[in-house]
């Protein structure tokens, strides 16, 4: 018979262990003093947190051993916002609208989805996640979106993050409809978006002036998702958006 101090133990560890690990794409900024920190918004931590995982902020290398063993220990990955996508990278040249973009963030976040998505784990997209996981798919972007043709609501707005200024229409019977329904109201804080989304993804919600606010790239056996809002901005006053995070995290469980 084992110690009852093992079986503590044991049984502390299998609590544990239910809980799913989720890899958080980090930031890099450069402070006046020439000094490189890495940083990630504490919503994206407190939305993990709140819908049952356990949040692991990943840094941004271009080591790819280091990048592989990141995607092998984590459970899944929630592809995070901030700067503009290089659109080198969808072959297209600098609009003179783009905004600051981050060469190293963009070579890494590539790398790690594709590892990621090669081991078949679930992954999250917000906002420039949704970006990078376009381009990583076969998509392309506008670097700006007010150069798309028609008249354009506002998507960035002024108002609080907490805030939501402007509705999306759903796709019915897609994976979003069951959690917020065929009509949500959603932020917006970005000048960029999706323009074409690849084959194997399908726009599941958009604005009324047809700006891609969700894509689906997911299988029957792999989840594979991205909003442009920001729903960890939202979960104290749209309580529904905890519910994206829950729903990701569920498919998280193993
Ligand atoms: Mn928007």
């Amino acid at each position: 018979k084992r110690p009852l101090d093992n079986r503590i133990r044991e049984r502390k560890e299998a609590t544990i262990m239910t809980k799913v690990k989720i890899g958080l794409s980090s930031c890099i900024t450069w402070l006046p003093n020439g000094t490189e920190r890495a940083y990630l918004n504490q919503d994206y931590i407190k939305s993990v947190e709140k819908a049952g995982g356990v949040p692991l902020i990943l840094p941004i290398t271009d080591n790819v051993d280091i990048i592989k063993a990141l995607a092998e220990s984590i459970d899944g990955l929630l592809l995070t916002g901030g700067e503009d996508i290089n659109p080198l990278l969808f072959g297209e040249e600098p609009d003179p609208k783009l905004g600051e973009i981050c060469e190293a963030r963009d070579r890494f976040e590539l790398l790690l989805f594709g590892e990621v998505y090669r081991l078949k784990k679930p992954i999250f997209g917000i906002c420039r996640g949704l970006q990078i996981m376009t381009v990583a798919l076969g998509g392309t972007l506008w670097q700006e979106i007010s150069r798309k043709p028609g008249d354009l609501i506002k998507h960035s707005q002024e108002a609080d993050r907490k805030i939501s200024t402007h509705h999306i229409n759903i796709l019915p019977n897609s994976q979003l409809e069951p959690i917020l329904g065929l009509k949500a109201r959603v932020n917006s804080y970005h000048h960029q978006a999706a323009k074409s989304v690849g084959t194997t993804g399908t726009v599941t919600a958009t604005a009324s002036d047809r700006i891609i606010e969700a894509i689906d790239w997911s299988t029957p056996h792999h989840y594979c998702q991205a909003v442009q809002w920001h729903p960890e901005a939202m979960i104290d006053t749209h309580p529904e958006m905890l519910n994206l995070f829950k729903d990701f995290i569920q498919h998280c469980q193993k």
